[in-house]
């Protein structure tokens, strides 16, 4: 623990990088080791040697990690989705959790409505054919957004990003978000609905929710068939919250005319059918990866370790 009166310097490693800007905050104030990368065994081996632990995505912070990490007071998730660390054994063990919730907000809605205009206008497919030295115009029929119904599940703050971003396309924004009164999703810039109604109405369906048990799966093949034939998918979420089989099924039968996947089951994926189908947009989980986000999230990171380190106020405390 950071004391201001005698002041020791904590050790904090790194395991999945962290932008320059976060790095020298951290070194301002402690020991930093960049372990970028390292495998899950050899962080078992070297954990005890430290006071914090910065991750991003691919560290999986186990009960484990966790029980080997005796000094451990923090671990830092560079990013929002704090589904990779074991919450329930970081609460057991007394390790406070905080992340960077605001920081990729903006990067992973436009991000979205990318993904959303490369599905409406079919840029991929276009590129692909001009570095072929074609010129297909005629094929390459595609749909403006302007006017359709754009469904959010998830009207937090990349939900309510998307919408406001949607809303100057002049589409029509529902919403459907659980955990929020009506008006927070109104002020967000959606209309509340039921899950039922924003299924039978949209035609873009956009997910912005945390990937937990309750979410994990909830685009199944039942709920795609209440959704709207010819509807499109956005997935800049959680891989496991759509069910890819159903998923690539009903792109097969036309149910669902397009998907934008950023984020998958399992990554990397591979060319898997899914990834392959001519209706997809498929990207390697980037919706954060822009400069602006990642020296963002550098710097909320580190300073809300060190933070945590001297004891202080949390502004993003999970656990
Ligand atoms: P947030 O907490 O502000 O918003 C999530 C919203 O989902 C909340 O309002 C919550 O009430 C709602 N929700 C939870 N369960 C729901 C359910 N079953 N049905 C409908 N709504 C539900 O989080 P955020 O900052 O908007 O981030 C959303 C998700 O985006 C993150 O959890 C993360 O998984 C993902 N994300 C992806 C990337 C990327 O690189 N692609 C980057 C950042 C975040």
């Amino acid at each position: 623990m950071l004391d201001k009166e005698h002041p020791m310097k904590p050790s904090i490693l790194l395991t999945d990088g962290l932008s320059e800007n976060g790095q020298a905050i951290l070194r301002a104030a402690g020991q930093v080791d960049d372990r970028s990368g390292i495998p899950a065994d050899e962080l078992l081996g070297t954990i005890a040697q430290y006071d914090a632990l910065i991750v991003r995505g691919r560290t999986k912070v186990t009960a484990e990690v966790l029980e080997a990490g005796t000094r451990l007071k923090v671990v830092g998730r560079a990013g929002v989705g704090v589904d990779n660390i074991d919450l329930a054994a970081a609460r057991a063990r007394g390790v406070i959790v905080v992340n960077a919730p605001q920081a990729t907000t903006i990067s992973v809605a436009e991000h979205t409505l990318a993904l959303m205009l490369a599905l409406a206008r079919r840029i991929p497919a276009a590129d692909r054919s001009m570095k072929a030295g074609e010129w297909a115009k005629k094929r390459l029929i595609g749909s403006e957004l302007y006017g359709k119904t754009l469904g959010i599940i998830g009207t937090g703050r990349i939900g309510g990003a998307v919408a406001q971003r949607a809303a100057a396309f002049r589409m029509k924004v529902i919403g459907y978000d659980p955990y929020l009164i009506e008006e927070q999703i109104r002020q967000n810039g959606a209309v509340p609905v039921s899950l039922d109604e924003l299924y039978a109405r949209a035609d873009y369906i956009s997910l912005h929710i945390p990937l937990s048990e309750q979410t994990r799966g909830l685009i199944d093949a039942a709920a795609i068939a209440r959704m709207k034939p010819g509807v499109r998918l956005i997935c800049t979420a959680r891989g496991g919250v759509i069910e890819e089989d159903a998923l690539l099924e009903a792109l097969e039968s036309g149910q669902v005319a397009g998907a934008g996947l950023d984020v998958f089951a399992q990554e990397p994926p591979g060319a898997t059918p899914l990834v392959a189908h001519p209706n997809v947009v498929a990207a390697p989980h980037i919706g954060a990866q822009t400069r602006e986000a990642q020296a963002r999230t550098a710097e909320d990171i580190a300073n809300e370790v060190l933070r945590a380190l001297r004891g202080e106020e949390l502004r993003w405390k999970i656990v």
